[in-house]
């Protein structure tokens, strides 16, 4: 069913003459959930985020910004042509409210499209490009709810609009040490970003895929205490539990997969903290 995001409008036009930077009130909180290394846990953190909100009642916005689509796919979206997914709103300016559609779990998806991987040889890197989404979303009439973004592991035109548009970057950090390589290579980004925004991005790391009887996940931990700030490290961790690893195959999260597992049990604390901590609203 392609319902848009029904009766909702998302108007893609920048807000008045605010610098390409400013922050407007929204009243919905926007997560980018990025790593530059890929198998670490990104679309599984998007895909529970997402419909652990839906589940407590209200009705998130998911963006999938990669060109493999796997959050898309999980959610039963994918349109054929990639002028109905993000390509179509990047490329085409197409308003978001055209291209969501909602899927079982309740949950609106803007849908990903191989094509998404010609956008940096399309579009470059402008300000007026990357700052896109953040235009759409921070949108007077855009979307009510929380929206979390899946991002691709490159920090590419579509990351780059993932950043400049959220609240918060979420950082998945599967316990190894590429994955602790990629975190840091975000800490980096993020840092070399900060005078174009004029302060510290918020950004929060989360250990995933964590099992207590692996030493590595122990020397993973310790290495994160020591290069991260310890603020910005998520106190949920979300254990190694094949449940989650199952759950995309037969098309479902977590939650309705096996709603007693460890992993719907650590990405229902992992909300219960954001919400906590006002990032989910
Ligand atoms: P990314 O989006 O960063 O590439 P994924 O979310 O696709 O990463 O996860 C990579 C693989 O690891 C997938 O097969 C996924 O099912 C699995 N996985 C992710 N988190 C866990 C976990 N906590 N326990 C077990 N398997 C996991
Ligand atoms: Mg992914």
């Amino acid at each position: 069913m392609r319902d848009g995001v029904g009766s909702r409008e998302h108007a893609t036009a920048a807000s008045g003459d605010r610098g390409p930077f400013a922050v407007s009130s929204h009243p919905m909180t926007i997560v980018a959930v990025f790593n530059q290394k890929g198998g670490v846990g990104k679309t599984t953190t998007a895909l529970n985020l997402l419909a652990g909100i839906a589940q407590r009642g209200q009705r998130p916005l998911g963006i999938d910004l990669d060109p493999q689509a796997h959050l898309s796919h999980v959610f039963g979206v994918q349109p054929r042509l990639a002028d109905d997914t993000m390509f179509g709103f990047f490329a085409r300016q197409r308003p978001l409210a055209e291209i969501g559609a909602i899927s079982q779990s309740g949950v609106v998806i803007c849908p990903a499209h191989m094509e998404l991987a010609k956008l940096d040889a399309m579009l470059g890197k402008g300000v007026n490009v990357v700052t896109r989404l953040r235009h759409a979303l921070r949108a007077p009439d855009a979307v009510p709810g929380p929206v979390v973004i899946d991002c691709c592991p490159l920090l590419n035109v579509l990351s780059l609009n993932a950043i400049f548009a959220c609240d918060l970057v979420l950082i998945p950090v599967s316990a190894d040490y590429l994955a602790l390589q990629g975190a840091k290579e975000v800490e980096r980004a993020l840092n070399a970003l900060e005078p174009v925004f004029k302060q510290r991005l918020p950004r929060r790391y989360l250990i995933t895929r964590f099992d207590m009887r692996r030493r590595m996940s122990a020397e993973v931990m310790q290495e994160v205490g020591k290069s991260f700030r310890s603020e910005e490290v998520l106190v949920t961790r979300i254990r190694e539990n094949v449940k989650l690893a199952e759950s995309p195959a037969a098309g479902l999260d977590v939650f309705r997969h096996a709603p007693d597992s460890r992993g719907a049990h650590d990405y229902s604390t992992l909300i219960d903290e954001l919400v906590g901590a006002g990032y989910i609203r």
